[in-house]
């Protein structure tokens, strides 16, 4: 047995999604003529409490549109410095935007609301003016950490009072409502715009739904296309993720209590000398004694797949295609190494 904790990315679709996607009904979504996709951004926008949604080929795209539209040449995003909007997107905010970027600092990859207020430039000529701030929840660098409504809230006190728009990369964020027991609709009501992944712990196999106001949505719509992200009959990628939104929103905790579980095994391994808490479906070990290289290689002989994750690190995600006896055999195999 192979066992991928690479990427919550690498999951095919179950035969419940494919069975979706076969029968859905399409047409051209550049003219607004897809119901699926129509269907999908009104369902996703509901769930939040939000105005509008828009289906786009990537999570990176989505993001990506959020920060055009939120900031202007010269000015900056605020966020930490793990972010993936700045570690893995190209460098996507310089060559998309024309912004910078102000990076904090903070424990499991999260930012407070003092970091932040100290942290605003001014409109002055000598600076690069502030327009936008942009939380990642879960925190994948963090390790799948969580921010909560009472961590986020003074967050949006701080932005109100400066004028700042707030985005939330919210890739993984079905992760975090579910563990935390949160409602998405207090979350709506907070950011100025919301990124959604379906290709994640959700499972389809393409797709994010970046939300926000009717007028912003209308205004990503024109930048989706410049970006060259409008797609024709993309209600088949669509009904893959209105049969996530039904089906596959409540087993994530499964996905969270397997990699608590895993932690657990790594915690006393003599090649690992620490794990960060285990808050959701991540599960990052820091090793002792052995470069990640290394260490990936020992995994691959075992069949089992991990990546490098930052300086002596690796990461694990557990995710649908990783069940129970996939658990029970990694422990076997990582006993042994
Ligand atoms: C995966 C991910 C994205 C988007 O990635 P795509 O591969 O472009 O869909 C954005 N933010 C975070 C935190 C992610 O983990």
């Amino acid at each position: 047995m192979n066992i991928d904790l690479r990427s919550d990315t690498l999951t095919k679709p179950t035969k419940g999604m494919l069975e979706a996607m076969w029968a859905a009904e399409v047409g051209d979504d550049v003219f607004g003529e897809d119901p699926t996709v129509n269907k999908l951004e009104e369902k996703l926008a509901g769930i939040f409490g939000m105005e509008a949604g828009l289906f786009c080929p990537s999570g990176t795209m989505t993001n990506q549109i959020a920060i055009r539209l939120h900031t202007r040449p010269q000015t900056e995003v605020i966020c930490h410095k793990y972010s993936h909007i700045y570690l893995y997107e190209g460098g996507g905010i310089m060559s998309n935007s024309h912004a910078s970027v102000k990076l904090l600092d903070g424990a499991y990859g999260k930012i407070s609301a003092q970091d932040i207020a100290e942290n605003i430039s001014p409109d002055d000529v000598h600076a690069c003016e502030t327009t936008l701030v942009s939380l990642e929840n879960t925190m994948n660098k963090g390790g799948g950490s969580i921010y909560t409504l009472e961590e986020v809230r003074p967050i949006k006190d701080v932005c109100e009072k400066n004028g700042l728009k707030l985005h939330l990369d919210g890739a993984r964020v079905f992760n975090a409502l579910v563990e935390s027991d949160e409602n998405p609709k207090e979350w709506g009501q907070i950011f100025d715009t919301i990124s959604v992944c379906l290709s994640k712990g959700l499972g389809c196999p393409v797709g994010s739904v970046l939300l926000g106001t009717k007028a912003e949505i209308k205004r990503a719509r024109k930048v989706r296309k410049a970006f060259g992200g409008g797609m024709r009959q993309a209600g088949f990628l669509a009904a893959a993720g209105i049969y996530a939104l039904d089906h596959h929103i409540g087993r994530l905790k499964e996905d969270h209590a397997r990699a608590r579980e895993l932690g657990k095994m790594l915690e006393n391994h003599p090649l690992v000398s620490e794990v960060f808490p285990v808050a959701t479906n991540i599960v990052i070990a820091r090793l002792k004694g052995i470069s990640p290289e290394e260490m990936l290689t020992k995994l691959a002989a075992k069949e089992i797949k991990a990546v490098r994750f930052g300086k002596g690190q690796i990461r694990f995600v557990t995710h649908l295609d990783f069940g129970d006896k996939g658990l029970e055999e990694f422990g076997r195999r990582v006993k042994g190494l």
